[in-house]
């Protein structure tokens, strides 16, 4: 008797569970290694007056600066403010306590795409080496659901991810730096001689190609769950190129706004598609000369961000309430707004309520929901 209302009381949930939501579709991009600091504050006036840095300080000024801080970070990510923190929610801003960080204490990218994508900071993932991930993603959990079959696709610039996601057994479609495309398309056959011609500047093609090869290919095959994984902006970091680092991140921002007007104008995807935007790692700050640099010896660059529009997610815009929130709960909030429960062979962190449920603090996000005025 017990186990039978157990039994109803469960179903009785998963309905009210799955009435809640809109998203069919998911879309993930990320953006290699950028810093919550800029996503949050706009360009940083340490950092742009440094010649070290910032090598065409008139021009790179007078594309990202600005004396207003709400006026700076809409220059830098014009989609991130002027949409996302009207429709959607910004986490990670730890001026307002706040704070997403890494669950893994490496803080760099292979172990920060791991925690991302399985839901698991696992120990032993500690190096960048092409070797096959063994923890399950949630992308591979979702290729495997009815309705969800080979409607998977990721699109990364960097050559690591086929073994981040270990493709060899997952059997997710997988197009990574110049890896072919081999489509019977004009568009995708054009990209693919395009990125086989280009200059590298950092050694895998520009994230540009990646985003058009995602978006013809998106056109054309109509994927249910679609990740875009841009580079540029850590190798430009890395090289202390803070002019580059911010054109990068601002091309990403309108790339992804380009992508978002394209599902926003598809009968098949408009009011049903979830957007999702992170990052794997964040960078230093403290010592602003540890902007270039990230890892576990650099303490800060555990602190990351996420960006999150739907139909599912409240209007919270940028969350300023004091919480404490982790990128292991991130595979299961993705799995969570397609109505499913990421259940694997392995740890994996809580999703996180507010991104699809309108009860959550929504009184003191609501009193906090003022534009910010500190510099
Ligand atoms: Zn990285």
């Amino acid at each position: 008797m017990r186990i039978v209302s157990l039994f109803f009381l469960f179903l009785f949930f998963s309905i009210v569970i799955s009435a809640q939501n809109k998203t069919e579709n998911i879309v993930i991009v990320t953006l290699d290694g950028m810093r919550w600091q800029e996503v949050f504050k706009g360009a940083d006036s340490f950092i742009l007056k440094n010649k070290n840095y910032t090598h065409d300080y008139e021009n790179t000024s007078g594309l990202f600066w600005s004396d207003d801080l709400n006026e700076r970070r809409k220059k830098l990510f014009p989609f991130l403010w002027n949409v996302v923190a009207k429709q959607g929610q910004l986490y990670g801003n730890r001026t307002f306590n706040n704070n997403l960080n890494n669950a893994n204490p490496y803080q760099f990218s292979y172990p920060g795409y791991n925690e991302l994508l399985t839901g698991y900071p696992d120990t032993l993932v500690n190096s960048n080496e092409k070797i096959n991930n063994p923890n399950e993603n949630v992308l591979e959990f979702i290729n495997q659901q009815k309705d969800y079959q080979n409607k998977v696709a990721v699109f990364a610039t960097w050559d690591v991810f086929p073994f981040i996601l270990n493709k060899n057994r997952s059997h997710l479609f997988i197009n990574a730096d110049v890896d072919s495309l081999h489509f019977n398309t004009p568009s995708l056959q054009l990209l693919n001689d395009m990125q086989f011609l280009t200059a590298k500047p950092i050694g895998v093609r520009p994230d540009v190609f990646t985003y058009f090869a995602a978006r013809e290919y998106w056109k054309v095959y109509q994927p249910k769950v679609l990740y875009i994984a841009f580079d540029e902006t850590d190798d430009m970091a890395h090289g202390g190129d803070y002019d580059q680092y911010l054109k990068s991140a601002h091309a990403q921002d309108r790339m992804i706004e380009d992508l978002w007007n394209l599902i926003q104008s598809s009968a098949s995807y408009k009011n049903k598609t979830t957007l999702i935007i992170t990052c794997d790692h964040g960078r230093g700050d403290v010592d602003k000369n540890n902007w270039t640099d990230h890892g576990s010896e650099i303490k800060e660059s555990g602190q990351i961000w996420m960006a999150v529009l739907g139909p599912d997610t409240p209007a919270f815009g940028e969350m300023k309430i004091e919480q404490q929130l982790y990128q292991k709960q991130i595979a299961s909030t993705i799995a969570s707004l397609l109505g499913f429960s990421f259940n694997t062979n392995h740890p994996v962190g809580n999703s996180i309520a507010s991104v699809f449920n309108s009860d959550t603090d929504k009184t003191k996000v609501a009193s906090n929901n003022r534009i910010t005025s500190e510099k």
